[in-house]
Parts: structure tokens; C-alpha cells; sequence
């Protein structure tokens, strides 16, 4: 039986394909019954969210999934319960959105040094009102013909070492995660299995973590396969972290898995929504 819960997910407030009430909407005809939206950088959708959520009578947590800079590296930091009016939070996410935007600036500088022309335009066409990300230049280069899938134009573009890569300085980890806390949420690791970090480096990540007050990390999630799964839960269980578990839906294509088909936590983890009334239901039924 795959979960009925899914704490990660995108909508068109960042670079998902479907609006909030879309998206819930869609989460609802795929048998999903707790949700959290954790658009990138951008809590704008979760008022929506929620009003279809409870018309559809589902449970829905508010969300963000924050971009960080630790050791030079990118890590996303995903906020669960958090306050979307607390005004620290906010005001930090205006700068990283404007940060974004300074970027896309670069990103299309680096670009047409290779001989791509148009790419900031044509990007922030494709993202309309949303906050402007890879993922939408990716899907312009497709559109204008230069590549032929999302997949490849990061690999050829957009990642470290090629012409539309620049090096970003996003918010700092124990900011985040002190941010997250104090709206009132709870800081979770989204993915570490995605990031490029040796044994080391993810224990003193963690260890680190734990000490700004961040509670889990993403145990089962769209990006990792089930051998991570074990590895993480165990990650967890070492660092007395929570474990969580959310599928990234992104939208139809462009997802690393589909919604509602996301397995349920390895039975030794301790669930981040163990104590969550939302989840209620979820915990009796596992008992
Ligand atoms: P950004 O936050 O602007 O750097 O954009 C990152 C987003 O790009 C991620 O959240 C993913 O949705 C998407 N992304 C990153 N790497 C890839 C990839 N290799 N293939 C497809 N999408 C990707
Ligand atoms: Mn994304
Ligand atoms: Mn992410
Ligand atoms: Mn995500």
C-alpha cells in the first residue's frame, strides 16, 4: 500500500505545473489524505492550498522548501508548519527571491556567451508570476529547440561546470532552520541522498543540523531509491532525527515521482507527524 501521506511537492507558485487548487485537487483523486505544498522559496500558495484541501476534506500542513548554502554546496531545507504570516520568514524569502532573480540575470549572461540568446526573457515568459528557477529555463531551451528534453539541458547547461551555471550564495543552514523554528514549524533535510556529500560530510551535516534545532530528514522521498531508503532511516535513527516522506511532484513529465505512489516509511523510523493532529488517523491505523 503506498502512503497516504505526501509532505513535499511543488505548485506554479514555484516550478510545479499545476496551480495550488490543481494540485490539491490532483493529490485528492490520487488518494492522498495529508499534504503539505513546499513550493521553493515562496510560501504564496498555501492559502489556496488549504481552502481546497478542506474542500476536498483533506488534512493540509504549510510548507516551504528553502534553498541553502553549506560548504559551498546547495542543500534544500524543507519548513513543515510553518507560519506563513511570521515576518522574519517572509521578509527572508523576498531577499531569496530577489537573489533568484540577480541569478537568472547571470544565468542568461552565461548562456549567451554560448550562443544562446533570449534565455532571461524567455524564461521568466514560461514563469509568469512565479519566482523564476532552473527548471523554467530548462523547459524554455526545450521549447525554443535547443534541446530536446528537461534532462538534458541540465546536464549540457545548467549544472556545475557549464555555461548556465552560477555559483549562488542562498540563505545560510542555521538561518533556515532557526527561520523554520521560530514561525513555529518543524526543519526537515529534503533528499540528502541527492546531494554530492561524502560519509563525512553527511554526518557533520546532520550532526550540525540537529544542533540548529532541526528535527528529521527525508527518508522516502521522489529522488531517493529503496536502498536509500534503509540507508537514510538509519542516518536518521543515529542522529536521533524524525524521518519524512514526500514525493517532489512536480507536475505530469517532469516529476521524480508520481503522487500517491510513494512507499511508507521504513517501520523503525519515527514519523515526523507522530505527534501532528492532522495525522491523527494515520498513526492509529499503523498501531
Ligand atoms: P533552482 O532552485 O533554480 O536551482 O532549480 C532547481 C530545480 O530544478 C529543482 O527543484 C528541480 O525541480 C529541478 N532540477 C534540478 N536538477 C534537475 C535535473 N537534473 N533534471 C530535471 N530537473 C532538475
Ligand atoms: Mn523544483
Ligand atoms: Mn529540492
Ligand atoms: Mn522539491
Amino acid at each position: 500500500m503506498p502512503a497516504t501521506i505526501d509532505l513535499h511537492c511543488h505548485s506554479t507558485i514555484s516550478d510545479g505545473l499545476y496551480p495550488p487548487e490543481e494540485l490539491v485537487a490532483y493529490a485528492h483523486k490520487q488518494g492522498v489524505k495529508v499534504l503539505a505544498l513546499t513550493d521553493h522559496d515562496d510560501m504564496g500558495g498555501l492559502v489556496a492550498a488549504r481552502k481546497a484541501a478542506e474542500q476536498h476534506g483533506m488534512q493540509f500542513i504549510n510548507g516551504v522548501e528553502i534553498s541553502v548554502t553549506w560548504k559551498k554546496r546547495t542543500l534544500h531545507i524543507v519548513g513543515l508548519k510553518v507560519d506563513p504570516e511570521y515576518a522574519p520568514l517572509k521578509t527572508a524569502l523576498d531577499a531569496v527571491r530577489q537573489g533568484r532573480l540577480d541569478r537568472a540575470k547571470l544565468m542568461a549572461e552565461g548562456l549567451e556567451k554560448a550562443g544562446i540568446e533570449g534565455c532571461f526573457e524567455g524564461a521568466q515568459k514560461i514563469a509568469g508570476d512565479s519566482i523564476l528557477t532552473r527548471s523554467h529555463f530548462a523547459r524554455f531551451l526545450v521549447e525554443a529547440g535547443h534541446v530536446k528534453n528537461v534532462k538534458t539541458v541540465f546536464k549540457k547547461y545548467l549544472v556545475k561546470g557549464k555555461p548556465g551555471f552560477v555559483e549562488h550564495q542562498w540563505m545560510s543552514l542555521e538561518k533556515c532552520v532557526t527561520l523554520i523554528k521560530d514561525s513555529g514549524g518543524a526543519a526537515v533535510i529534503a533528499h540528502p541522498g541527492r546531494y554530492d556529500l561524502g560519509r563525512i560530510n553527511m554526518h557533520l551535516l546532520m550532526h550540525e543540523f540537529r544542533g540548529y534545532g532541526g528535527e528529521a530528514i527525508e527518508v522516502v522521498t521522489g529522488s531517493h531509491n529503496p536502498p536509500q531508503y534503509e540507508q537514510f532511516a538509519t542516518i536518521a535513527h543515529r542522529f536521533s532525527l524524525k524521518a519524512s516522506l514526500g514525493s517532489d511532484y512536480h507536475g505530469p513529465g517532469i516529476s521524480y515521482m508520481e503522487m500517491g505512489c510513494i512507499s511508507e516509511l521504513p517501520p523503525s523510523c519515527v514519523p515526523i507527524w507522530q505527534d501532528w493532529d492532522e495525522a491523527k488517523h494515520l498513526n492509529v491505523e499503523a498501531s
